[in-house]
């Protein structure tokens, strides 16, 4: 099977899905509708009741024009429980004729292949085999987006990528994006970073920046993000970036459906629950039949040392603050770090010069939401103050973090590698 097919089967797949999900959507919509109209007939029949039981005559006129207001309100109710209902019917029919295409031209494709027995295994294959073959994967996508924080896994899987596209001839179709989040939400020198990272190889860069950053957001609902409800990815990054994916998909001008590879340098040892994701997977919130969005994780089996030891053998620059073994360019207090790693945050803005440590402690006072469940903000920057005390400001040297992951020598090779190509 080649990758055109490949690609039309999972647009085939996706337009499954989202049947699938309209019709699974309406026929929720039309239990609501049935529930709201056995509620208005009870109503009326609550008043019908009334009306016949009354002693008075009176009385009964009265109930009598109470019931008009719940007789229209039912009325209405039963037109809304016939729009749903039918669309129940046509989502259903729109469902099934999607699914029989798929899997006529599935069968039609997947002669002498493994029988796979749902769409999510049939999927799952496909998304496989194209993560496979990176380079045809390239070719045959007409525009390849880098999400860069700048971190080290960024940089190395803009490393690969600007690698790959090199090779496949690619280059041209290759944006680098940076989400900008502000000098109080983020280390000092990540965009300009981002933008060297790039400038390396050639590729076009945009920044888009989020408004307000994280402080902005916090100040505005109250409240701090957790784990579960990480409102900053969703509100500051992924939001603002869909917006510019869009914009390009737009952009190409296409008469096809334009595929869209939106590559993140997410790996699978960062955490449980990114070890579930996939390296490949459709994007559904974001494809469209003008656009087929596959957000691609180009390194996600890549581990810790593999990172390092990519950077270091090629001699990648990457920020300074991992020096200071601060593990990830991430915010500088970021809501998903442990204490230890946010007492050193603190610690470091104070070497920096910078005032967010106390900025960030008065938040959490006037907001009077707790920073995390396990510990507050003022809590870390007492335990920061106290390690000051203790141990005096933080020093580092450029290539402390290569030193720790990978030892003396190899930071001494960087040192030397990085300094030949200034
Ligand atoms: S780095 Fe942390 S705090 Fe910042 S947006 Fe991401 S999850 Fe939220």
């Amino acid at each position: 099977m080649d990758n055109t097919t490949r690609l039309h089967l999972l647009d085939l797949i996706r337009r499954a899905q989202q049947a699938t999900a309209a019709h699974t959507a309406a026929v929720r919509a039309a239990a609501r509708a049935a529930k709201a109209a056995a509620q208005a007939r009870d109503h009326v029949d609550d008043l019908e009741r009334q009306r016949t039981t009354a002693q008075d005559p009176a009385q009964a006129s009265e109930a009598t024009d109470e019931l008009d207001e719940p007789l229209e309100e039912y009325a209405n109710c039963l037109h809304r429980l016939q729009a749903a209902k039918n669309k129940v019917a046509r989502t259903f029919l729109a469902a099934r004729a999607a699914n029989r295409t798929l899997g006529a031209s599935y069968a039609r494709h997947a002669r002498g292949r493994a029988r796979a027995s749902s769409r999510d295994q049939i999927a799952a294959g496909l998304l496989d085999e194209l993560a496979d073959v990176p380079l045809e994967m390239m070719d045959a996508a007409h525009a390849i987006l880098v999400q860069s924080s700048a971190g080290k896994d960024s940089l190395v899987m803009l490393h690969r990528i600007a690698t790959w596209a090199k090779k496949a001839g690619c280059l041209h179709k290759v944006v680098v994006i940076h989400i900008d989040l502000g000098e109080e939400s983020e280390w000092p020198g990540v965009r300009e970073l981002a933008q060297r990272q790039a400038e390396r190889y050639g590729l076009r860069f945009h920044v888009l920046r989020a408004e307000g950053g994280l402080l902005g957001l916090v100040e505005k609902r109250g409240m701090w993000p957790d784990a579960a409800r990480r409102l900053c990815t969703a509100t500051l990054k992924r939001d603002v970036a869909n917006k510019l994916l869009r914009q390009i998909a737009a952009e190409l001008g296409l008469d096809e459906q334009a595929v869209i590879l939106n590559c993140m340098g997410i790996r699978a040892a960062e955490s449980p629950a990114r070890s579930k994701k996939q390296r490949l997977a459709i994007d559904m919130r974001t494809s469209a039949n003008s656009r087929m969005v596959l957000t691609w994780h180009p390194i996600f089996e890549v581990t810790d040392r593999e990172v390092w030891q990519e950077i270091a053998t090629h001699g990648l620059e990457y920020h300074p603050v991992y020096d200071a073994l601060i593990p990830r360019l991430s915010c500088v207090f970021c809501v998903l770090a442990p204490f230890d790693v946010l007492v050193r945050a603190a610690r470091l803005c104070w070497a920096l010069g910078l005032p967010l440590p106390a900025r960030y402690r008065d938040l959490e006072a006037k907001i009077g939401h707790r920073f995390k469940q396990s510990h507050s903000l003022a809590e870390v920057y007492a335990e920061a103050e106290r390690l000051e005390r203790k141990e005096g400001a933080l020093v580092w040297n450029r290539g402390d973090a290569v030193r720790q992951h990978l030892g003396a020598d190899a930071a001494d090779d960087y040192l030397a590698r990085v300094a030949l190509a200034a």
